[in-house]
């Protein structure tokens, strides 16, 4: 057994992560799940949430949108929306795409679809907040 882990985060536009890697964790759609090297195959869908990348026992984060992940053969490979690792965000983008998403909000009934979608807009600026407050 491998005592690595090939890691690729991958999004529309772009290749985000390719490396290998001790561990990483991920929002799993059924909850976040870690992976080591040896784990079972799986595929699952993912949330907007934060992935945990474990390497030379160091951790480095990354904000994704949702999407997809399968593992297998000590490979895990992330299909994001979008993926920006911690230091790459822009806060104050984030900040700003926030604060227009909660106002939005304010003055949108649930039953309208632009409501879900400003509640996705804001949990995406949320999460990229928080995934910038973990710059190691
Ligand atoms: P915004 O309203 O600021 O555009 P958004 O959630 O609508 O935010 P997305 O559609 O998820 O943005 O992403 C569009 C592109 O911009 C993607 O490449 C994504 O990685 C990038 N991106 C979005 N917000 C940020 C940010 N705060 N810092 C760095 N990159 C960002």
């Amino acid at each position: 057994m491998a005592d690595v882990i090939h890691l690729d985060i991958l999004t529309p536009e772009k290749t985000v992560f390719s490396d290998s890697i001790e561990a990483v964790t991920a929002p799993g759609t059924l909850g976040e799940f870690g992976v080591l090297p040896g784990h079972a195959a799986l595929v699952t869908t993912l949330e907007i949430g934060e992935v945990v990348i474990k390497k030379d026992n160091r951790e480095y984060w990354v904000a994704i949108s949702g999407g997809f992940a399968e593992v297998g053969n000590d490979k895990v490979t992330i299909l994001a929306e979008a993926a920006e690792p911690a230091q790459e965000i822009d806060i104050k983008r984030a900040e700003a795409a926030k604060i227009q998403a909660e106002e939005k909000l304010k003055n949108l009934s649930s039953d309208k679809s632009e409501f879900s979608e400003q509640v996705f807009a804001l949990k995406r600026a949320t999460n990229r907040i928080k995934v910038s407050a973990r710059k190691p």
